[in-house]
Order: structure tokens, then sequence, then C-alpha cells
């Protein structure tokens, strides 16, 4: 698919493993673990090639049509498909670091990649240094003769902070660095950081991408083919890849990711200008408002919207914030975002119960945080909704 179409169109049309002539009009579930070979030769060919279908854990044709169709759609040249988010961010950072390497990494991250970044500086010494992410001279300021890769993300959790993207990725490519950043948030119909010169997208394809709360998933893209390489390489070794059933869902999802992105945006957009209005709610933090410290450099890089995540800060501490979200009808209670139904978390209540108010603020949360994932429900009902319980 040419990439002068636009991503709601890509997303539709992905391309199709031929039948002989026929082509399926959906992506065929190739549930199998292995492909058979009239000749060994050609076998022990295909083992070691990519392109090649052998065994489930090289690749698989439903894996690879979701792999295709992401790659389109971010603009890169290959993709790895894996079985979940964390799966695609742990085996890109394994490929590309080596112990007593550095990273350079925006401190509002991911709880999950905090905790792997962690980790791998207490096993394997890979340091990170956490930046604000608000000015690219920092990225020289962090720079150590180790420094391999320049770690961000499209729209921070839950606060939706938005890094200005090309401006980092010049600092990283003069620096000779990797940069990776983690797009889940506004996916590649909000923003395709590969055209702004990123070297690997990540996704948690559990999110939007899917789409539909009901497949875990990742996907890296890599707009270098030889690093794509590697990184297959080493995915044979470690066993992130996909399930085909769990890629054969994610293409379900993927081809109403369009509309289901401009209604998640709309709705939140809506919401947000809603609850700024309500005298329970103390602050607002969605870059589609002008207030927001993002919102001009949102409008510049998210031209078709800023995803359907952001958190407000409900006046009153921990116990009237759990009330209130107690109170929610239509919005659930749980953990993900991203998909068609919208659900609220509380930080103090549970990710971050162990930290104090002034804890909280450091990290530019209050006890009153509750991030909305906003879903495609009609927005009146979800102003209802918030608005009862807020009442
Ligand atoms: C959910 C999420 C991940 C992790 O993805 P999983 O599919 O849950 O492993 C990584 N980054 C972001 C921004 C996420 O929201």
């Amino acid at each position: 698919m040419p990439a002068s179409r636009h991503p709601e169109t890509r997303a539709i049309h992905v391309e199709i493993p031929d039948l002989d002539g026929a082509r399926p009009l959906n992506v065929p579930l190739y549930q199998t673990a292995n492909f058979a070979y009239d000749h060994t030769e050609d076998l022990a060919e295909a083992i070691n090639r990519p392109e090649s279908f052998a065994y489930l854990r090289n690749s698989n044709p439903t894996v690879r049509a979701l792999e295709n169709a992401v790659t389109s759609l971010e603009g890169g040249a290959a993709a790895l498909a894996t079985a979940s988010g964390m799966g695609a961010i742990h085996t890109v950072l394994h490929t590309v670091l080596s112990s007593g390497d550095h990273v350079i990494a925006q401190k509002h991250l991911y709880g999950g990649t905090f905790a792997l970044l962690k980790d791998l500086a207490a096993r394997f010494g890979i340091e990170t240094t956490y930046i604000d992410a608000q000015d690219p001279a920092e990225v020289a300021a962090a720079l150590r003769p180790t420094t391999k890769v320049l770690y961000l993300e499209t729209l921070s959790n839950p606060t939706a902070q938005v890094t200005d993207l090309p401006a980092f990725f010049a600092a990283g490519q003069e620096a000779g660095l990797v940069s990776i950043v983690d797009n889940t948030f506004a996916s590649p119909v909000g923003c395709r950081p590969i055209e702004m010169g990123a070297d690997v997208v990540v996704h948690s394809s559990t999110k939007f991408l899917s789409g539909h709360c009901d497949v875990l998933g990742g996907i890296a893209v890599f707009a270098d083919a030889g690093l794509h390489r590697s990184v297959w390489s080493r995915s044979l070794e470690t066993g992130p890849i996909a399930d085909p059933f769990a890629a054969w869902l994610t293409l379900r999802g993927l081809g109403t990711l369009g509309l289901r992105m401009r209604r998640h945006h709309e709705n939140a957009d809506a919401l947000a200008r809603f609850l700024s209005q309500h005298p329970g709610v103390e602050k607002v933090h969605w870059p589609g408002l002008e207030d927001h410290p993002g919102h001009a450099i949102a409008r510049r890089l998210l031209p078709n919207g800023y995803g359907g995540v952001f958190a407000i800060d409900v006046a009153g501490g921990r116990k009237e914030t759990l009330e209130f979200t107690r109170r929610l009808q239509l919005a659930d209670r749980a953990v993900s975002l991203g998909g068609y139904k919208t659900l609220v978390q509380q930080p103090s209540a549970t990710s971050h119960r162990s930290m104090d108010a002034e804890g909280l603020r450091a990290i530019g949360i209050t006890e009153g945080t509750v991030r909305i994932a906003v879903g495609l429900e009609h927005i009146d009902d979800l102003c209802a909704d918030f608005a009862q319980a807020l009442d």
C-alpha cells in the first residue's frame, strides 16, 4: 500500500497472503506451529531467513501480515510482533544494549519500562539517566561515552506530557544514539515517529492497535532493516513472538483504528472540557486544553488527535477520590487503556499506594488523580456518568 494513502486507509487495506491467485478478503489465521518442506535443504535455508516460514518461533504468515500492516502504518522498514508490549520493549533493549552501556530516558515512563530499566541497572550495570524531556539540550548534558539509547514516549502516562520528538531525535542522532519511542498512547494514526527521525517505534498493541480489550500483544517497528534483523535473531533466542490468534485479533481490530482513534479523541476532548468546568475537579491534564503545558507541541506533532487517555485531579484526598471512582457506573475500574470501553484508575489507591501526598506531587500527580482511558460510548452518557459520581 503506497505511503501516500492515509493511515486510516492503510489500516484497512493490509497485505494479505495470496492463495494461488485467490485473495482472501481477511488475513487467514494460520494456527500452525511449523511448516513442512519437500527438501531438507529448503527447510534448512528457511530456518535462517526472517522472510521464510519454518517454525513459529521464527515467524508465521498471520503474524507476518500484522507486522507488514503496522510497518506500513508507521512508515518503517520492518517489524517484529511480540506476545506483549513489554516483550517488544525488552527484546529491543536486550538487543541494542550490553552490560556497562548507558541509557537516557524521559522520567515520565510507563511503569513496566521503568521497572525493566531498574533491573537492567541492578543486574547488568546498564544505568539510566532520567531527563525531563522538555529541552533537547538535556541529551548532550546526560551523554556519556557509553550511552547507546535515547528512550522516549509520545504521550506520557497519566498526565499526557508531550515531548518535542523531532528535536530530541536530532539530538540523539547527533550523539549516535538509537532513538526508541513508545508510541502506544498516540497510535500511528496520531503520530508516526519514524517520519520524525526515530530508529525504533514500540507499541503495546494490547491497547489502541487491537482496541477491544481482548488480546495481549506488542510490536516493534524499525526504520532500518538491519536492526530489525538483529532483533529478530535475538528473538529466536528469547522467544517473545506473537501467537497467530493474538495477531489475528489485532489485525481484526486494526481495520477500525482510524475510526476508533477519531472517536477516542473526540470523546476525550469533550469529556476533558466538561470536567474542566466541574467544581469537583481541580485540574484536567489533557493536551487539547489550551492551558496544558504540551498543548502547542501536541497540535504540531499530533494533528489527528491526542489519543484518548488523560488524567484529572479530583478535589479531595484518597478517600473521596476512591468514593468517586466507586460511584461511576459506565466507567469500569480496571488497568489498561485503548479499548472501546471507558476505564478509570486511581494511582494513589493502586499502583502508587505506598507513596504519600508529597511523593505523588514530585511525579506530577495528587492523591485525587484519576486516569481516564476514554472509550467509544456516547459522550452524553459519559459526561452524565462522571457528573453523577462527582456531585
Ligand atoms: C501497556 C503499556 C505497555 C506494556 O504493554 P503490555 O502489552 O501490557 O505488555 C508499554 N507501554 C505503554 C505506554 C503501555 O501503555
